[in-house]
């Protein structure tokens, strides 16, 4: 029988056991436990891959505490511009936004684009007329309003530093959200969100929207969703080259998505960490920093919900 899968993440990084209070780490396995429970039950029930991941990362995004739609950090603008990605595994097909503004899921504006437009990628105003044109509603920035991160921008405003989602040094932190799954007709598919990095300026775009970057899914290999110092992330092709070291070194999952993040992508100068499945069921979750909020459960009756190394 066809083992079904999704595992999802809410960002890697100096998550160090002892650092955050019991409160706030029960809040964060909660938050992943319900987007992971309820993704898992729609592939139980006969739901699709794409279906599952759009909705894991959903929840996520409706959640304060991922840097992701809701939780999003400050531009060096005092605003939110969000990225996000979505890919089926079944037929190549993807899409993808950026620099997006006001949207509560801009998962559902990247599923839109896929399903309902001609293109794969759409950015920044075009991308905000294109939701318009779907009726989409405009969430005002008392939606996306939140305290710490609000301190974590007043502390770097005004200088050209920019840091990824409140770290307590720089680059030490990731809080983009992602989810794979495998459904049980053995398709596959990855999406991943997120506000990007505190300060950011000049439109800068991350790894997580960019496909084969931040994100990538092909039913002959696997389905990949990153999180980590995007500069690096797009420079190493991270997603694809997961699918890559599959396809034509006969990787397994597991093997290449070691490879690329315990030596490829440190090779480089980069941290962070993915979440990977194949049309098996199988799941790979490896991070090179000091941990990484991410969750997984299949139909063979494994779950974890983990933070730490
Ligand atoms: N990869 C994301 C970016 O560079 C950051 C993250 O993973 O939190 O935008």
């Amino acid at each position: 029988m066809q083992t079904f899968s999704i595992a999802i993440h809410g960002g890697a990084g100096t998550l160090v056991k002892g650092m955050m209070t019991p409160d706030k780490e029960t809040a964060y396995k909660k938050a992943l436990d319900k987007a992971l429970t309820r993704a898992y039950q729609d592939l139980e029930s006969g739901g699709t891959a794409i279906e599952a991941v759009a909705l894991a990362v959903r929840l996520l995004e409706d959640s304060p505490l991922f840097n992701a739609g809701k939780g999003s950090v400050f531009t060096a603008d005092e605003t939110h511009e969000m990225d996000a990605s979505i890919m089926d595994g079944k037929n190549l097909k993807a899409g993808a936004v950026s620099l997006i503004t006001g949207i509560k899921n801009p998962i559902s504006l990247a599923r839109d684009v896929m399903e309902k437009s001609e293109h794969v990628f759409l950015a920044g105003k075009g991308a905000m007329q294109f939701a318009k044109k779907l009726d989409y509603l405009l969430e005002d920035k008392t939606y996306f309003y939140n305290e710490l991160r609000h301190q974590q921008w007043l502390e770097i405003k005004d200088t050209d530093d920019f840091k990824l989602d409140h770290s307590i040094k720089k680059n030490e932190k990731f809080g983009t959200v992602g989810a794979v799954a495998c459904d049980s007709n053995g398709n596959i598919a990855a999406a991943t969100s997120t506000g990007g990095m505190t300060n950011k300026k000049f439109g800068r775009v991350g790894d997580s929207p960019m496909i084969g970057s931040g994100n990538y899914a092909n039913n002959k290999t696997c389905a990949v969703s990153c999180t980590g110092s995007g500069e690096f992330f797009i420079r190493g092709v991270v997603a694809f080259d997961v699918s890559s070291l599959m396809e034509h070194k006969n990787m397994t999952i597991k093997d290449a998505a070691n490879e690329v993040i315990y030596k490829r992508i440190l090779e480089i100068g980069g941290d962070g960490g993915l979440i990977a499945v194949d049309k098996y069921g199988n799941i790979a979750m490896p991070f090179n920093t000091e941990g990484m909020y991410r969750a997984c459960k299949s139909s063979l009756g494994t779950k974890e919900i983990s933070i730490y190394k």
